[in-house]
């Protein structure tokens, strides 16, 4: 009996050790923050998963009205400017959604906070105010000023 717990002793002061300190793997985010910036990034997933929702039902809409009125040219070519406007904001959203569904994904994969690109840890600063970056701040200026 006494063999047993002298085996477990130093098993136990190993387990401590082992902890990741500073993993080159996971970024060092402090667990409730990485929790905040979850949350954040799922209600911002359901926001816009109900205005791509909205725009859908109103983009529609517009279509009948322009149909009703085709002979009002001038109406016509307002009708079209709205429905562009509309496109725009409805592919905005759509491509924010797909950042934020990537972002939720890196989190699960636990690779969140990692830049795509140099795959250092991203500031946490700016992940709190931009919690979908893929990138860090030099690789995102790096990849703006491609386009
Ligand atoms: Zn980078």
């Amino acid at each position: 009996m006494s063999d047993m717990t002298a085996d477990l002793t130093p098993a136990l002061e190993s387990t401590d050790d082992a902890l990741p300190s500073g993993s080159a793997e996971a970024p060092a985010i402090p667990p409730p923050v990485l929790d905040a910036l979850r949350k954040q990034l799922l209600n911002r997933a359901a926001a816009l998963r109900l205005e791509l929702a909205g725009a859908q039902g109103q983009a529609a809409l517009g279509r009948d009205e322009e149909m009703d009125r085709v002979g009002d040219r001038k109406d016509a070519a307002a009708e079209a400017v709205r429905l562009t406007v509309a496109d725009a904001e409805m592919q905005r959203d759509l491509d924010e959604w797909h950042e934020v569904e990537a972002a939720l994904q890196r989190l699960r994969d636990h690779r969140y906070g990692l830049c795509a690109d140099c795959e250092t840890a991203i500031a946490l600063q700016r992940l709190q105010s931009q919690p979908a970056a893929s990138r860090c701040t030099a690789c995102q200026q790096q990849a703006e000023a491609r386009h």
